[in-house]
């Protein structure tokens, strides 16, 4: 079996990995392919991700 990658949201302590997704809706979902995913919050200045958004409390903290 594929190993699943573990982490937690900071915040309210959420799985951010999820479950992974069947095959058949792999279109939907970016590689991967978990459910839960963090959001990369992108900053067009700097061109890179400076921080991550939990999809379940909305909060965000920065990315190390
Ligand atoms: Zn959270």
């Amino acid at each position: 079996m594929e190993e699943r990658p573990i982490e937690y949201c900071p915040h309210c302590g959420e799985d951010l990995i999820g479950e992974k997704i069947p095959f058949n809706l792999r279109e939907h979902y970016s590689p991967p392919y978990f459910s839960r995913l963090k959001i990369g919050i992108y900053n067009r200045e700097l061109d890179r991700i400076t921080h991550w958004q939990c999809p379940i409390y909305e909060g965000t903290w920065e990315r190390k």
